[in-house]
């Protein structure tokens, strides 16, 4: 064991002794150490061993623009160094408000406020505050439920966590339930025995269209939807079905909150994907991990500007939105947005756009092993499913969880991929060419 060796050991000890991350299980809570990453470049990631690998969830869904991208490094120093912060309450600065500009350009139109956040569930957050405080002065207190659909996620903080509709998440923990509600999760490849994919769709619609008239439209304030559900195990809904819940949302005053937390930034191909890839036009749109390439933390919600005239039309003028972050509009987050915006327009929305088809063509190729079930996504985004066997579509279970499994195998080969109980989910930076793909594809099907 020479020095190098040493040091690593010592993280590791420190981390088993000192750092809780995310989704930890109680037998192992503080004392877990996992794998860890020392370096970046492109699509690649280097371990602790110092081997390198593909980047197949692209960190968390969010290193869009690659890593170690020299642009984005320096504009963030240069913006420290320039103004490092500025106090959201009394201030503004700059990068913020020539980014809210931008991102409204690209919004659907007449979505062009931004709300500033550090992340996706305080997004998530914001929006469903905002929805509750503009029926407080509506003078229509009764109009707050949420309704979620199984298999989303949204979140960890109280609220947007209370909204998750993935099965486990909820087995241990609180949530604020008597203010949601949960409609079926919109997956064409587990709908109903001979049911038509078109049937599906008018069954989910319908079944919104009940839970409208049983609660009342007078209390439903917002439906949030992932276009794709994302950790859900990207499911893309049937064809129609966002527009006609939108619809059904129009006609009952319920606000349309699309969560474009992981499908914005080119994900899709698009900034955002509500109005270009599916042609829906939400109230609000919340956005994180992709906006800085997960360079920096931030996120947002756009705000239909409609929203906040009827409050200026409203009779309580004097009434207050508490709420704010210290972090909301921080000058340094936005400036690496900004930068990451042009990257984006610069080119790579078009080479998301160009390379998406191969991806998810060789992807699919490996719905002819006979583990996996199905293969499916959209843009550069997409989920493995292993089945134990195709007629029962029962998840395949072994020993270990098979996406772990899976990933352990890759990552000997030279892939990371993101294990989801029996799922793989794909969703590499936008950067990668058609030969990363080839490979990305070929240790995958080894790894399976
Ligand atoms: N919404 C969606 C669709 C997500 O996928 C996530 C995180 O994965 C979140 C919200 C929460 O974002 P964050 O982890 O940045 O708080």
């Amino acid at each position: 064991n020479g020095p190098a060796d040493e040091a690593a050991d010592d993280l590791t000890l420190l981390a088993e002794r000192h750092l809780v991350q995310p989704w930890p299980v109680s037998g192992s809570i503080g004392a877990e150490a996992r794998g860890r990453l020392d370096a970046g470049e492109g699509i690649y990631v280097t371990d602790a061993s110092g081997r390198r690998l593909i980047d197949g969830p692209a960190g968390m869904w969010c290193v869009n623009a690659g890593h170690r991208n020299r642009e984005l490094a320096e504009v963030m120093a240069s913006q420290a160094m320039e103004l490092s912060y500025n106090s959201p309450w009394y201030t503004t600065n700059a990068p913020s408000v020539i980014l809210s500009a931008r991102l409204a350009e690209h919004a659907p139109d007449g979505v062009d406020h931004v709300f500033y956040t550090t992340g996706g569930s305080s997004a998530v957050e914001t929006a469903l505050r905002f929805m509750q405080f503009a029926n407080n002065v509506k003078g229509r207190p009764e109009k707050k439920l949420i309704v979620s659909r199984q298999g989303g996620y949204h979140g960890s903080t109280y609220l947007s966590a209370s909204l998750n509709g993935r099965p486990r998440d909820h087995d241990w923990m609180d949530s604020a339930s008597d203010l949601v509600v949960k409609l079926s999760c919109p997956d064409p490849f587990r709908r109903p025995d001979g049911m038509s994919v078109e049937a599906f769709c008018d069954f989910l619609v319908e079944e919104f269209r009940q839970v409208i008239e049983e609660k009342g439209a007078d209390r439903i304030g917002a439906f949030i939807a992932e276009p794709v559900m994302a950790s859900g195990g990207v499911i893309v809904p049937p064809p129609g079905y966002l527009r006609r819940m939108q619809d059904l949302c129009r006609r009952n005053d319920i606000l349309f909150i699309a969560d474009e937390v992981v499908t914005a930034f080119g994900r899709l191909g698009h900034v955002f994907a509500s109005k270009e890839v599916f042609g829906i036009e939400p109230d609000m749109i919340t956005f994180a991990k992709g906006v800085t390439s997960g360079y920096f933390p931030l996120g947002g919600v756009m705000i239909a500007g409609r929203l906040f005239e009827e409050l200026r039309r409203s009779n309580h003028s004097e009434a207050m939105f508490a709420h704010g972050l210290t972090y909301s509009s921080h000058p340094v987050g936005c400036a690496v947005a900004l930068k990451n915006l042009d990257i984006l327009e610069g080119g790579l929305l078009a080479h998301a756009r160009a390379v998406s088809d191969h991806f998810q063509q060789s992807l699919k190729a490996l719905e002819e092993l006979p583990l996996v079930g199905e293969v499916r996504g959209l843009g550069l985004m997409a989920c493995v499913e292993c089945v134990a066997d195709r007629a029962s579509k029962n998840p395949l279970t072994l020993d270990l969880e098979v996406g772990k499994r899976i990933d352990r195998h890759c990552q000997e080969l030279g892939l990371l991929v993101r294990p989801l109980i029996h799922m793989c989910v794909m969703s590499p930076p936008l950067t990668i060419s058609l030969e990363q793909i080839d490979d990305m594809v070929s240790i995958l099907r080894r790894g399976i």
